[in-house]
């Protein structure tokens, strides 16, 4: 049971080198960590934004499990971009997801949508990718392509139960270590 439990946290890395306010941050960060508690996924949020303050976990290199957000100005094209993500396929290891905040800024005016919420959302979009190890997007939910930011019902914007499935899934530990683990209780 523990080791379940166990296996389905995520710790996130956040490295801001755009300059977000702290609290935009946070909210920003706060949203996107219920959004995987929606999807039954534990997110642990390591603030490695450049200060004084950068914690010395941040200096060392990914663990296992762990993931990287980037918030950054400008995508290297396609200025509408919000986000993306690198994935590697299924095997992965899937670890650098990245939100566009100037890009997310300038869709926060034209929408009168807070800036915080659309950050939120898109990091919360691109952790989704890196966990389902899929750039393919889903006809409905969070992992929708394209997004009517005005869109209200709360089920816009959180992980289809399939999608919430398939993170948890690819979460569990793997059958083998499993199967070891259950050996070295006995
Ligand atoms: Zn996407």
């Amino acid at each position: 049971m523990s080791i379940l439990a166990a296996a389905l946290v995520v710790t996130i890395r956040v490295y801001d080198l755009f300059g977000l306010s702290p609290d935009t941050r946070h909210e920003a960060l706060a949203l996107a960590a219920e959004t995987l508690a929606q999807a039954g996924v534990q997110a642990i949020i390591v603030d490695c934004s450049v200060g004084p303050a950068m914690a010395t976990p941040c200096k060392t290199g990914l663990a296992e499990g762990e993931i990287m957000l980037r918030i950054q100005r400008h995508p290297k094209d396609g200025a509408h971009v919000l986000g993306d993500a690198i994935v590697r396929g299924d095997a992965g290891p899937n670890t650098i997801a990245t939100v566009y905040a100037a890009a997310i800024a300038e869709r926060s005016r034209r929408t009168g949508t807070r800036l915080a919420t659309i950050v939120g959302r898109v990091s919360a979009h691109e952790i989704g990718h890196l966990l389902l190890g899929t750039n393919v997007h889903a006809s409905h939910g969070l992992m929708r392509p394209s997004w009517e930011l005005q869109r209200l019902d709360r089920g816009d914007w959180d992980f289809t139960i399939e999608d919430a499935a398939t993170i948890r899934r690819r979460l569990q530990p793997h059958e083998p270590s499993r199967v070891l683990a259950a050996r070295a209780e006995s």
